[in-house]
């Protein structure tokens, strides 16, 4: 059975740089690429790091119910597409996604199994250092990522797990942690240890 795995963050707290890291070290785990209405940073690669689409493409998707959940975002649109949740499914792989509040709570609402993950900053100065060291967006993008953060931050009791990336590596080791412990749970394994069960079955003598 694979898992779903939905981790939110207000924006510079370090969520794509960790989730990068798992998706490296972890090769049960498939990455749901979002699509978004947002312009491509330097560096981001279409169909990569999002799906880079129009707002009638989007607005398409969203009416032929293509997508999970969706959600505006600092101005655009963001949203999952179901497609992607299928194919990790087929392939019994794990999936993970990066996605906002609110989508979250679409779609724990939906795959009520899921696990949510909040990665919370060590402090609000440190958020700002962030999204400046970042030198991606221009400063009136950085100013409503800030303000949208007091409001995000506040959610953080609706998630399964709240981790602050204060130092990456222990946040790093952490995130695995949660993964590995989901993995382990009952229901997801009940196939996996049927053979083990068999083999202590009364008149059997495999071993
Ligand atoms: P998000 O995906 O949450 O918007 P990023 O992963 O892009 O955030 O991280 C924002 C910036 O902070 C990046 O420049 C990244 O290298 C840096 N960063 C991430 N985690 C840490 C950390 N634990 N300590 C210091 N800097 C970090
Ligand atoms: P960014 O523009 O920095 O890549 O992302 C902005 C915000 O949009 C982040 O909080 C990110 O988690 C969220 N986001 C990215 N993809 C999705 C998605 O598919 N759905 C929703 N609801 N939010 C998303």
């Amino acid at each position: 059975m694979s898992s779903v795995f939905i981790i939110s963050a207000p924006s510079g707290s370090g969520k794509s740089t960790l989730v990068r890291r798992l998706m490296e070290s972890d090769l049960n785990l498939i990455f749901s690429t979002s699509v978004t209405t947002r312009l491509a940073r330097p560096g981001e690669i279409d169909g990569h790091s999002y799906d880079f689409v129009t707002r009638a493409q989007f607005m398409h998707m969203r009416d032929n119910g293509e997508l999970l959940e969706s959600a505006e975002v600092f101005g655009n649109y963001y949203g999952t597409s179901r497609a992607v949740l299928e194919r990790a499914r087929q392939a019994g792989r794990d999936l993970i996604l990066d996605i906002d509040v609110q989508g979250a709570a679409q779609l724990k609402e939906k795959l009520p199994e899921a696990v949510t993950i909040f990665i919370l900053p060590p402090s609000k100065t440190e958020l700002e250092a962030r999204l400046r060291n970042r030198s991606s967006d221009p400063d009136e993008v950085i100013e409503r990522r800030l303000s949208e953060a007091r409001k995000e931050v506040a959610n953080f009791g609706f998630y399964d797990y709240v981790l602050v990336n204060d130092q990456l590596d222990a946040s790093f080791d952490k995130l695995r942690s949660v993964l590995i412990a989901e993995r382990c749970r009952q229901k997801g394994v009940a196939s996996a240890i049927e053979p083990i069960l068999e083999s202590f079955k009364a008149g059997t003598n495999n071993g």
